[in-house]
């Protein structure tokens, strides 16, 4: 970080070795013979796309996003993974492009394939026919899955087809297999083609079968070092799934007031004193990304030992409880979320999972990688 143009201390660090073990851990899981892209979409939940793939290059089989800008930078960039485009193409003028830049998409409506089977393209596609087996997000019905499948596998505008479907359940009771059996009884020979199915939650829940998880799984959260359970389940947690955090977001105390009982903390003293105490000021807000609805809920570190935010979030600073850390003072380091204080703590206490906090990180942070 250049300090003089970014002396604001606030700073996301990235870790690309905790990025590879993660990546390595879900290889770990995948059946036989099994693929693994690692999902990259929204700037690679807001860890950076190109210095994500790059880490992630030689550890994974390919990347499944979906901004065409983005995989066109990609390619740009030089990498020759597969790259499948998680929401297909919005309209036909974009096929010469995915032709060109040799991405595969996903086909989830007729109309694509009517595209599809009137463009003239340079080379054949890979498509990935998305079924919907109960998600009611983006598929076909399973009543329309064979002649789909049968209409796209003639057309010579297509190389192959995967059959993919998506988990609504992988991280709850309901688990996966109730749209597996949905899938099964729809297309009794489905286990000859090749298969998409697993996200994080079902390649972490096992057994490692390509009938449970398909031949190409799709891992996203879990690449990141968060748990696709949050934090509610202490056998489920990033830590107890070995999984490691790639971002940590750090600051520093630039503030700090001394209370009399009875003083009020923050915009519309949402906190309240009941003895003397001592409060931090932290230059991080909203507008970094930090969660609104933290306010007087979430964990801190300050100087590595954990607190409490107090009074409402503002725009561009929190407040937190430095009574039991009389050490802290200006310039103090603190830990937001990341290495110490899992994201899905933090996500948990605003109401939230760890993926929108990723997401949310905003422009104005300063990022670095660090190993
Ligand atoms: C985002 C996404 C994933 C990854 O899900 P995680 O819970 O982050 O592992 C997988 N498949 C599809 C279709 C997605 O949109």
């Amino acid at each position: 970080m250049n300090h003089c143009l970014n002396p604001r201390p606030i700073i996301a660090e990235f870790s690309g070795r905790a990025l590879r073990h993660n990546a390595q851990r879900a290889m770990a899981q995948l059946p036989l013979g099994g693929q693994m892209l690692a999902v990259i979409k929204a700037d690679a939940y807001g860890h950076g796309l190109i210095e994500v793939a790059q880490c992630l290059a030689t550890h994974v089989h390919g990347f499944a996003i979906l901004e065409l800008a983005a995989a066109r930078r990609l390619r740009e960039q030089g990498f020759k993974q597969p790259i499948l485009m998680l929401e297909g193409f919005f309209d036909p003028s974009e096929l010469p492009a995915l032709s060109q830049l040799g991405l595969s998409t996903v086909i989830h409506r007729d109309d694509q394939i009517d595209a599809l089977a009137q463009a003239s393209l340079d080379q054949p596609l890979d498509v990935f026919l998305k079924l919907n087996t109960g998600m009611n997000r983006l598929g076909f019905p399973l009543s329309k899955a064979i002649s789909a499948f049968e209409r796209l596998r003639a057309l010579p505008q297509v190389r192959s087809v995967t059959v993919m479907t998506h988990f609504a359940d992988a991280d709850n009771a309901r688990g996966t297999a109730w749209q597996l059996k949905r899938l099964d009884d729809a297309w009794p020979a489905i286990a000859t083609q090749r298969l998409s199915f697993a996200n994080s939650a079902a390649l972490l829940s096992g057994p490692a079968k390509r009938e449970l998880l398909g031949d190409i799984t799709r891992p996203g959260i879990m690449l990141y070092g968060a748990s696709p359970w949050g934090a509610g389940d202490s056998a489920k947690t990033a830590g107890a799934l070995d999984l490691q955090p790639v971002m940590t977001l750090k600051s520093q105390i630039i503030g700090v007031q001394q209370l009399a009982a009875g003083e009020r903390v923050g915009y519309g003293g949402s906190f309240v004193a009941e003895r003397p105490m001592t409060v931090g000021v932290v230059a991080c807000g909203y507008a970094d990304g930090y969660p609104r609805h933290a306010g007087n809920q979430a964990p801190i570190l300050v100087n590595g030992i954990r607190t409490q935010v107090i009074g409402r979030v503002s725009m561009d600073m929190l407040c937190c409880d430095l009574s039991a850390i009389p050490e802290a003072s200006i310039g103090t380091p603190v830990t937001l979320w990341g290495r110490g204080l899992p994201a899905d703590e933090v996500a948990e206490a605003a109401g939230t999972i760890a993926y929108e906090l990723f997401c949310a990180l905003t422009a104005r942070v300063p990022r670095v990688w660090i190993d």
